[in-house]
């Protein structure tokens, strides 16, 4: 047998990325990784134009997501150009914009063909959590056709970068989910990014009423710029007492839980009027009481659901169209080299007002 030879890699200019360093670490870093290549023949190679933080990589760093490794690039969501594509790829072509869905789908699994994309076995929400992400200057997507949109010409690329995740989070699993009718009373419990994106997309079909309920006053400020016809602190324990004023004493159609904290679903279990449906958006850690004892003669609904990004296509259809401006959530902008800065205005939003943060690659 032969002697072993060295294998002459090729010289590849290392790319710059943010990296989680485990729980323990006080910050991820920013640091210098090989540029990704295509793996697989459905992958495709983008550059990063745009990315952002979402309050999951806050979770992810915290601890709370055990599936994502330290060593991990983190992200899942933004807008590139695609640098190089798999000999399986044919509906994309070096060059082409895109923007990155926060959930990759094979589209041939038995979920990806129930339109859940969320829980599809070969992928899912994987980018920044079991595969690297997007907080880079390039990221390797597997199955490009089924987890890429093309950007329409002359589209706003930083309003779509809302469009990878919270847009359709905040839509599918609160508004859709919370089945928002014309005429109908909607309380979104959480004044964040995903709530916010919630109160955007409920609009789409004219609820009479969208009472926002946070405990930040700014927040909330917001929530009334952005469409809320009325805003409620929760702070002083008088929340329902209020909804019920607002509501002639029936409670709302739709509550939606956009914190994933007990007390935030408690409270929705106690302002949903009989026949209403609670939808839960929010990714909750710990377990939290159902009041069976009050809801069970009182024909509601409660739904769950992680973002199957199946409205995709129609977002960007509306946001073509100017039926709603997720610019709106955007308060602060950095570039990459400066992306820890980005993720202490992000973590201290009471202090910086911060709703998304734009990251420039
Ligand atoms: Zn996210
Ligand atoms: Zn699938």
């Amino acid at each position: 047998m032969g002697h072993a030879v060295p294998i002459a890699t090729k010289e590849v200019k290392p790319v710059k990325a943010l990296v989680y360093l485990g729980p323990k670490e006080k910050a991820p870093a920013l640091q210098e990784r090989p540029k990704p290549g295509v793996t697989a023949p459905t992958d495709a190679i983008v550059k990063m134009t745009l990315t952002t933080i979402c309050d999951t990589d806050l979770h992810i760093l915290k601890g709370d997501v055990a599936t994502c490794e330290p060593g991990r690039i983190l992200g899942h969501e933004g807008v590139g150009v695609i640098e190089e594509v798999g000999a399986a790829v044919t509906t994309f072509k070096p060059g082409d914009r895109v923007l990155i869905s926060c959930i990759t789908a094979c589209g041939k699994c038995v979920y990806c063909r129930k339109l859940m994309y969320s829980h599809c076995v070969n992928g899912g929400w994987i980018l920044g959590n079991t595969i690297d992400g997007t907080q880079a200057e390039f990221v390797r997507v597997p199955y490009a056709e089924t987890s890429l949109y093309p950007i329409p010409a002359g589209a706003d690329e930083e309003a779509l970068v809302m469009l990878s995740d919270i847009l359709p989070t905040g839509f599918e699993c609160g508004v859709l989910n919370g089945k928002v009718q014309p005429g109908s009373s909607v309380a979104i419990v959480g004044s964040g990014p995903i709530g916010l994106a919630a109160l955007l997309t409920a609009q789409f079909y004219s609820p009479a009423e969208i009472i926002m309920i946070d405990l930040d006053d700014n927040r909330l400020e917001v929530a009334k710029r952005f469409g809320a016809t009325a805003a409620v602190n929760s702070g002083d324990g008088k929340a329902v007492a209020k909804v019920m004023t607002m509501t002639g004493g029936r409670g709302v159609d739709t509550a939606i839980e956009a914190v994933g904290v007990p007390a935030t679903f408690e409270l929705c279990q106690q302002l949903v009027a009989p026949g209403g449906v609670i939808a839960n958006i929010g990714v909750h850690g710990t377990k939290v009481d159902l009041h069976l004892e009050s809801l069970w003669d009182r024909n509601i609904t409660i739904t769950t659901r992680l973002v199957d990004t199946v409205s995709t296509p129609m977002l960007l259809k509306s946001l073509g169209s100017k039926k709603f401006d997720p610019k709106l959530l955007i308060t602060h902008r950095f570039k990459l080299d400066r992306i820890l800065d980005a993720y202490d205005t992000f973590r201290h939003a009471a202090k910086t007002k911060a709703l998304k943060v734009i990251i420039e690659a």
